[in-house]
């Protein structure tokens, strides 16, 4: 592996010749080091994106899809390796990682086609012998700011639509994962003209934000909590710079007393403790109606039991380590936190006893909890099962209503018009019924509230990347009588 930034078709150290470790949180070890780029490393990026965007904006759309499609078949071909590199710095399990990249090269392919599918659209002329024709065009230099949960995946939500619809990417991966995006770029983008898709690593507001503040970049896409994305929207804003966010959120999961308890409980234990419960999506408030609720809380106990903590390498593993000791210290503070404020620990709640390394947290179940609790308000990003028993099912969506976010909220029901209330009245940007976190990338995703702005997937997801212009034809050359020289009392003249 190169491990080094990779800008205009070439791997390059950072200007200031610096490196940084990256750890494998089940070993705890120093896997490799990466650049600790700056701004000066970010400009020449971008230099490069621009250069290479005025040829790549005009790419036939039948190339454009042979090098989009072509991404996808060698990421499968890499598939192995890439989701090991994954399982080492990220630290879930392999399984997912394999998931994660047969759900890129998915996504590339779905983009392969929808960017030459249409362009535009013709609307009808207000004068004869007009034309009037909307052509979507690029916005030139996409800046892709990315975290480390899901590594791959949300940098190829950004750069599959944001290179369909004709725009050149400069990459900034998470400081905690940008091993699996350099190899990724390295195998799976050489076929590329140079400076189409560059990658700087870097801390977060050491290169960050230069991409940000830098006059050459035309959209920043991040994904990301909503503290940095409030940091980043202000910046932007100087600059009058489109942003495209996806941020954190407070999911809740609602269980009904006309379902079977046991698949609710497993639903509900995967959705909130997947990949350690560090998903942007991930079942955080548990709202379950009171005549199921011992049978509930005692199912997903469980589970939570049951449920095998190891290497993520390891093919049975259900949960590894958390990303980072600075992870887990946050997962800790928020359930002593809760405790504190009369939540009821059942289970896990501590560091298991059995690894001596690795940053491994244990499954946890709390009930009794309210919705002022500082956990049900704001995001946990652990693995956490946080229950509050409710008297009926409007209390139910009225609290997952109650959020400043709006990312995503599930269901369990048989009940039709439960089903559709909810989805109607509740605010979020997905709404899972009987199958929670599941995506589509047909099927736009993203946040309401302060959960984003904007949507990646779907058509929605190409269109945050182009911009309509109107090009407005008279195919006659003729005078026009709404020209000068004006005269009120004779009226328009031709
Ligand atoms: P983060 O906000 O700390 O960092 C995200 C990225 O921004 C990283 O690449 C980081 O280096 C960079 N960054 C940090 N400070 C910056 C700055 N000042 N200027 C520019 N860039 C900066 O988030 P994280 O800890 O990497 O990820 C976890 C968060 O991401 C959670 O809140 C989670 O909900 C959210 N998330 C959201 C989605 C979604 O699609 N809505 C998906 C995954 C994760």
């Amino acid at each position: 592996m190169t491990n080094q930034n990779y800008i205009n078709g070439k791997w390059c150290e950072a200007a200031s010749k610096e490196r940084f470790d990256v750890i494998n949180p089940f070993t705890e070890k120093v896997i490799e080091t990466v650049p600790r780029s700056g701004g000066e490393d970010v400009e020449t990026a971008v230099a490069s994106s621009q250069e290479a965007w005025e040829e790549w904006r005009f790419l036939p759309g039948g190339d454009m899809r042979d090098l989009l499609r072509e991404v996808a078949i060698k990421s499968r071909e890499h598939g192995e390796e890439l989701a090991k590199i994954m399982t080492a710095e990220v630290g879930k399990p392999l399984i997912e990682n394999s998931d994660e990249v047969e759900w890129i090269a998915s996504c590339f392919e779905y983009y392969s086609e929808l960017g030459r599918d249409q362009i535009g659209r013709v609307v009808a002329p207000m004068q004869e012998k007009q034309m009037s024709i909307v052509v979507h065009e690029p916005y030139g230099v996409v800046g892709c700011i990315v975290p480390w949960n899901y590594p791959l995946l949300l940098a190829a939500w950004k750069m599959a639509p944001a290179l369909a619809a004709g725009n050149t990417c400069v990459i900034k991966p998470s400081e905690l994962t940008p091993l699996s995006i350099l190899r990724w770029v390295e195998t799976c983008f050489d076929h590329f003209p140079s400076g189409v898709v560059n990658v700087v690593t870097g801390y977060g507001a050491e290169a960050g934000e230069s991409m940000v503040t830098s006059a050459g970049t035309n959209v920043i896409a991040f994904t990301g909590s909503v503290e940095t994305g409030t940091h980043i929207a202000i910046l932007a804003a100087e600059q009058l710079k489109k942003t495209h966010f996806e941020l954190g959120g407070n999911d809740a999961l609602i269980v009904c007393a006309d379902v079977d308890v046991e698949i609710a409980a497993r639903g509900a234990f995967w959705a909130a403790t997947l990949n350690c419960g560090q998903v942007c999506t991930s079942s955080e408030r548990i709202y379950v109606e009171e005549e199921v609720s011992g049978d509930f809380i005692d199912a997903v106990v469980a589970q939570a039991e049951q449920a095998e903590l190891g290497d993520p390498m390891g093919s049975t593993t259900d949960i590894g380590p958390m990303a980072s000791a600075e992870q887990r210290e946050k997962i800790e503070a928020k359930i002593t936190g809760a405790k504190e404020q009369g939540a009821k620990l059942i289970t896990g709640g501590k560091r298991p006893k059995q690894f001596e390394r690795g940053y491994f947290f244990e499954p946890t179940v709390l009930s009794d909890m309210s919705s002022s609790m500082e956990m049900m308000r704001t995001e946990s990003f652990g693995p956490v099962v946080p229950i509050q028993t409710v008297s009926s099912f409007d209390e139910a969506v009225r609290l997952a209503n109650e959020s400043q976010y709006g990312l995503g909220c599930s269901l369990y029901t048989n009940d039709l018009e439960k089903a559709f209330t909810a989805a109607r009245e509740i605010k979020a940007g997905s709404f899972w019924i009987n199958d929670p976190l599941t995506d589509n990338e047909a099927a736009p995703f993203g946040g309401m509230r302060k959960s984003g702005g904007g949507r990646e997937l779907g058509i929605e997801g190409l269109n945050e990347f182009r911009e309509a212009k109107h090009i407005l034809i008279d195919y006659q050359v003729r005078r026009k009588d709404y020209w000068f020289p004006y005269d009120l009392e004779k009226g328009r003249k031709t």
